[in-house]
């Protein structure tokens, strides 16, 4: 019933010779589920021209304002402009790194919505959160700032990604039941509106990992960091799914 969707975050690595590199390597065959590539702001117009591919075009991140003095930042319609169809927001890196809130991640999700994007709602605890028992309260959290603000069938037209801190970039990842566990307390929360949503596993996801993670009943997918700058991997994890 949900078609699994596997989507690469480049995060900032790449150049245009990468990009072209990457999409001459990227085979297809084979592959069943939806691809969404997320490149560096610069190169979404390269992604998009291989849409035909069968690959959708997605931003690592978005402004939450429509237009303006907003020095630096990139709104949903120009994304839209340049063909793009996903939009992340709420990354564990734009929490830590740049001070993202939650009610922030919240407006990106209404701006990205709103403008006819679908937005890949990230959520995940950090390895203290974990440690002291307080995961599902942390992503229960995550989530309810977006339903305090986005009105409507929200979940119809977005993604979740679990992406627990601890396991991103460091070569840990959740086991497939740890990662079960979470994906199934975050369908239970959306309620009715929670079967059809694709929930996306990430956090050190490689070729090696990747089957025993999708064959879990609530994880429909990936988002994939550091396996997704390799063409080969990245193929086999799509394959996977
Ligand atoms: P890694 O796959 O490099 O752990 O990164 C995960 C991630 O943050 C994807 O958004």
């Amino acid at each position: 019933m949900r078609t699994p969707l596997v989507a690469a975050n480049w995060k900032m690595n790449g150049s245009r010779e990468f990009a072209e590199q990457f999409f001459a390597a990227f085979d297809m065959s084979g592959v069943g589920c939806q691809v969404v590539v997320c490149p560096p702001f610069p190169y979404l117009p390269l992604v998009a021209d291989k849409v035909g591919s069968g690959v959708s075009v997605g931003a690592q991140n978005l402004s939450q304002e429509a237009s303006g003095a907003y020095t630096g930042e990139v709104s949903a319609a120009m994304l839209l402009d340049w063909g793009v169809d996903y939009a992340i927001v709420g990354h564990s890196e734009r929490r830590s790194l740049y001070g993202e809130s939650s009610e922030l991640v919240a407006q990106k999700f209404v701006a990205a919505q709103s403008a006819g994007l679908i937005p890949i709602l990230c959520v995940g605890e950090t390895l203290a959160e974990r440690e002291s028992g307080r995961t599902l309260e942390v992503i229960a959290a995550q989530l309810q700032a977006v339903t305090d603000v986005a009105e409507g069938d929200i979940w119809a037209h977005a993604v979740i990604a679990y992406e627990p801190v601890w396991a991103i970039g460091t070569g840990k990842t959740a086991t497939p039941e740890q990662a079960q566990e979470v994906h199934r307390f975050i369908r239970e929360r959306l309620g009715e509106a929670g079967a059809p949503v694709r929930i996306l596993y990430g956090g050190s996801v490689k070729a090696g990992n990747a089957e025993a993670l999708f064959a879990q009943a609530d994880i429909d997918g990936a988002l994939v960091g550091g396996a997704s700058l390799d063409a080969e991997e990245f193929a086999r994890i799509c394959r996977a799914a």
